[in-house]
């Protein structure tokens, strides 16, 4: 009998040569820093994290409520098919059940569209400046990301569209998107899908919908993709309650698509992917209109807060349909977003850097509460303005 003993000094025994190509190339997601790695390194209490697209409020009383309820289950197995949030999902939608497909976070939702229809040598194409896990799960099976430039910032639909091919098999869309916080219209979105092969598979990524469908963001001609499904076989719609509905800690987001895709992908998932209390969290988040109304109107005051400040500092800023808002703070010379970012981190304020979106000048800012807004507008005006 041979016993082998694996020596992490031995140069021979190298993992990342035994890895799929693809992963050995990824780039790890990175997250916002989280407050107590702050706190812990610089020593600093009462920091705040605007970095996360977290609601400043949290959930509502009723999902807490929910929660508590759920504790003495917490032995058993979720309901693997989540028949009560799907019920939810279908009447709130108007979408049928089998349509619908949970996920761990709608981030599960986008691996698992990758992984159920995109193979190794495949094309899935993407924006610039676009969501950094839809990279993650394109290298993650192997197939090739096709980056097209954006177009002021906001994903050119019409370069997506020339830059289809026949290995083309998924093409990511985020409305609005993250972190440039653009929108598209209705009309432009229903003239890409028009052209889209059958063939090719389209998530329209809708994290912030409920942001953006609101009207105090200003996002004129935004669209909701659920309306569009039965005339567009070939697309998903991914939403989740990560944002608006404050629950990014549980993980629960959701696609919605024709039911052979949505079978597909729960063929794929794990069984269990989504947790109990997450499932009681999410129902309840639903019920809860009055909490969701309040989410939305803090973040349009909080949204006019922080652009107005940033006016005042002669900061210029791309318009946002989300809960967050990416700044531009390289306008001192010598000055990177990256320096602006540790600079308010000092201050004990966590905010985004951008620089791997290819956005190195801007900060991305989450729009937070009234004195956490404040608190980065104060942070911001001691690094940038010369007294
Ligand atoms: C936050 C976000 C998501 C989803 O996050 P989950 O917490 O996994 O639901 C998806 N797409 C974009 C563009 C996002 O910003």
């Amino acid at each position: 009998m041979t016993t082998t003993t694996h020596n992490s000094c031995d140069p021979a025994f190298d993992f990342a040569a035994l890895s799929k190509s693809g992963v050995r190339a990824l780039q790890p997601y990175q997250p916002g820093k989280p407050l107590d790695e702050l706190e812990r390194e610089y020593g600093i209490r009462n920091a705040v994290k605007l970095a996360s697209n977290e609601n400043p409020l949290g959930p509502g009383p009723l999902v807490l409520e929910r929660i508590r309820g759920e504790l003495g289950e917490l032995a058993r197995y979720p309901d693997g098919n989540g028949f009560a949030l799907k019920q939810a999902l279908s009447a709130k939608l108007g979408v049928g059940t089998a349509q619908l497909t949970l996920g761990n976070g709608s981030n599960d939702v986008l691996e698992l569209v990758a992984r159920a229809f995109v193979d190794c040598g495949d094309e899935v194409i993407f924006s610039q400046h676009a969501f950094a896990v839809y990279p993650i799960v394109t290298q993650a099976v192997g197939a090739r990301a096709v980056v097209t430039p954006a177009a002021d910032w906001g994903q050119d639909l019409d370069a997506m569209r020339a830059a289809i091919g026949d290995r083309t098999r998924l093409v990511f869309v985020a409305n609005p998107n993250n972190p440039t916080g653009t929108w598209l219209t209705g009309a432009a979105l229903q003239n890409f899908l028009d052209a889209v092969p059958s063939q090719v598979l389209v998530v329209l990524d809708e994290a912030y919908f409920e942001y953006a469908a609101d009207g105090a963001t200003g996002a004129t001609g935004y669209p909701s993709g659920i309306a569009w499904l039965s005339r567009y076989p070939n697309l998903i719609v991914t939403r989740t309650f990560s944002k608006a509905y404050g629950l990014a800690g549980l993980r629960i987001g959701y696609g919605v698509s024709h039911p052979q895709i949505a079978d597909l992908l729960n063929r794929v998932r794990q069984p269990f992917n989504v947790n109990s209390l997450a499932l009681a969290a999410a129902s309840a988040a639903l019920e809860d209109t009055d909490h969701l109304a309040h989410s939305l109107q803090a973040n349009a005051h909080g949204m006019a807060q922080l652009t107005g400040g940033f006016e005042s500092l002669g900061l210029e800023f791309i318009h946002s349909a989300g809960n967050f808002v990416s700044v531009r703070v390289a306008v001192r010379d010598g000055m990177s977003g990256l320096d602006v970012y540790e600079a308010l981190l000092r201050q004990g304020v966590i905010v985004r850097p951008v620089a791997n979106y290819g956005m190195p000048e801007h900060l991305r800012i989450t729009v937070g509460t009234a004195a956490e807004n404040a608190r980065v507008l104060d942070a911001l005006k001691t690094t940038l303005v010369v007294p």
